[in-house]
């Protein structure tokens, strides 16, 4: 009987301790209102949708009393590092492009000064997204690839795996994502593809109309981890953002930097072209958080100070 009792009383007492886990997300705009609440760290989850291909910022406000958090979703646990301006500490998280729509839970825990840790679950319900469906044409070896370019491929697909497997533990990036180009896009990101009525594929960037030769800036400044010609997707140059984000710009021309060098948010990376597998000059862009596969045009809208 005491023994029960004490433990009730714990358990209000952790209830009262809880942060608030405010979720901000009308349904077509971000929000970062922020939340009223006298005492205790507050968590916030921004997003413009909770679907598949769907970018998401955890935000922990700083309160002096939280030494450090992480949080758990969809079977990756991530590190809040500092976030710009000082008054929050973050971490990116995606939806991948072809995650199963349900019921998810997310934890942060909150590790407070003395040792203590708070432990917060959230359950998330992704709802489903129907993306477009076309058919393309394309030049029958890139569809079709010989044996010779098949261990090509291969051997590129580890290289990029490889150059965002490497995650760097702080933000590099400057302000709020911008486009590489202000050319329209085609809105295709997510793209159900039937390419020369053979292979199945899904869209997983975003194409921008850009005219041949156009400069193509970095959507945010960082890191270069990749600069090379691609079978597949042609001269690529991928962007590391830090916390996990990555940017990859594909079927250029020309690339403008090499692996290694810094750049800075809107520095022209490569000219615009038609390499790889594609059907004339344009630009793909896309997003990576850790291996999830998010929508560019997201990304654009996560609210990010300077
Ligand atoms: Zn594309």
């Amino acid at each position: 009987m005491t023994r029960r009792r004490a433990l009730w009383t714990m358990s209000v007492a952790l209830a009262l301790a809880v942060p608030v886990l405010s979720l901000v997300a009308p349904a077509s705009r971000f929000s970062d209102t922020p939340q009223t609440q006298a005492t205790g760290p507050v968590i916030r989850l921004v997003y413009r949708a909770l679907q598949p291909g769907e970018p998401m910022i955890v935000f922990l406000e700083t309160d002096g009393t939280a030494k450090s958090a992480s949080v758990t979703f969809l079977g990756r646990t991530v590190d809040l590092r500092p976030a710009p301006g000082g008054r929050s500490d973050f971490a990116f998280l995606g939806i991948d492009l072809q995650a199963k729509p349900g019921s998810y839970t997310m934890i942060v825990k909150v590790r407070k000064a003395g040792g203590t840790i708070e432990t917060i679950r959230k359950e998330l319900l992704v709802s489903p997204k129907e993306f477009p469906f076309t058919k393309l044409q394309f030049k029958r070896e890139y569809v079709t690839p010989p044996a010779s370019a098949r261990e090509r491929i291969k051997r590129e697909a580890e290289l990029v795996a490889l150059a965002t497997s490497v995650v760097t533990p702080e933000w590099l990036g400057d302000g709020p994502f911008a486009l590489p180009h202000d050319a329209p896009s085609w809105s295709n990101f997510g793209q159900r593809r039937l390419n020369n009525n053979v292979l199945e594929s899904v869209h997983s960037g975003l194409d921008i109309r850009v005219p041949f030769g156009e400069r193509i800036g970095a959507a945010n400044a960082g890191t270069v981890v990749l600069a090379s010609d691609l079978y597949l997707g042609g001269k690529t140059v991928i962007v590391d953002h830090g916390l996990g984000v990555f940017s990859s710009y594909g079927h250029m021309s020309k690339l403008l930097v090499k692996r290694g060098e810094a750049v800075k948010k809107g520095a022209a990376i490569g000219l615009c072209g038609s390499t790889g597998r594609s059907t004339g000059p344009h630009l793909h862009w896309s997003i990576k958080i850790f291996n999830a596969r998010v929508d560019p045009e997201a990304m654009l809208r996560l609210p990010l100070e300077k």
